[in-house]
């Protein structure tokens, strides 16, 4: 199945059109995989009033629920709660400091930009050395799942293997579904570090 993430987009014309990631329309209308009146519904897009399910009902539209998500999301941002990224880290330069000069640092006197640079170029060279990826290992992937099903969330085995919280939920869900695609090594290394920490 062509999707777009597996389109070398490099070798594309300019003007070439990518392929949407959307659900079938009908899987869409009866709310398949998630709920109407949702966020996230949007996002699989529900994205006009007329076509949701909630329409004329006393339940907001997934267009609705979405507006407001944002709205809140927006105000939560202006009044300045949340964690504020710690400097010296890839967060804190994710979420804006990128400023070699205006930056706090960590203990050790690093800045966010300088963490950056030091991961990306890691990630780079784990890249080229890595060779072609290896498949997912089943025995890794189902010991994963175990601790998954033991009651470890999604957010703290990405913790323990220092990887993404979404990667760890987007690999889980294809080993449940018994496929096993290949991975990029420093996902496998990831896992495996959550595996031997938590299990
Ligand atoms: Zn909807
Ligand atoms: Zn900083």
């Amino acid at each position: 199945m062509a999707r777009a993430g597996h389109y070398r987009i490099a070798e594309l014309a300019e003007l070439t059109r990518l392929p949407r990631r959307t659900v079938a329309v009908d899987q869409m209308l009866a709310g398949i995989g998630f709920t109407h009146g949702t966020p996230r519904g949007y996002r699989r897009g529900c994205r006009r009033a007329e076509i949701c399910v909630n329409v004329g009902t006393f339940d907001p539209t997934c267009t609705e629920a979405n507006r407001a998500y944002m709205a809140a999301f927006r105000e939560r941002r202006r009044a300045g709660e949340g964690h504020a990224a710690p400097h010296g880290t890839r967060a804190g330069f994710l979420a804006g400091c990128r400023d070699e000069e205006f930056c706090p640092r960590n203990d050790s006197g690093e800045s966010c930009l300088s963490v950056a640079r030091l991961y990306a170029r890691d990630w780079k060279r784990a890249v080229r050395h890595s060779g072609p990826e290896p498949a997912m290992a089943p025995e890794l992937m189902d010991a994963v799942l175990r601790l998954y099903v033991s009651g470890y969330s999604h957010r703290q085995i990405a913790r323990a293997g220092d990887i993404g919280k979404s990667t760890v939920g987007r690999y889980l869900q294809l080993a449940r579904a018994g496929q096993y695609c290949p991975m990029p090594h420093q996902i496998i290394a990831g896992f495996r570090r959550a595996v031997a920490s938590l299990s």
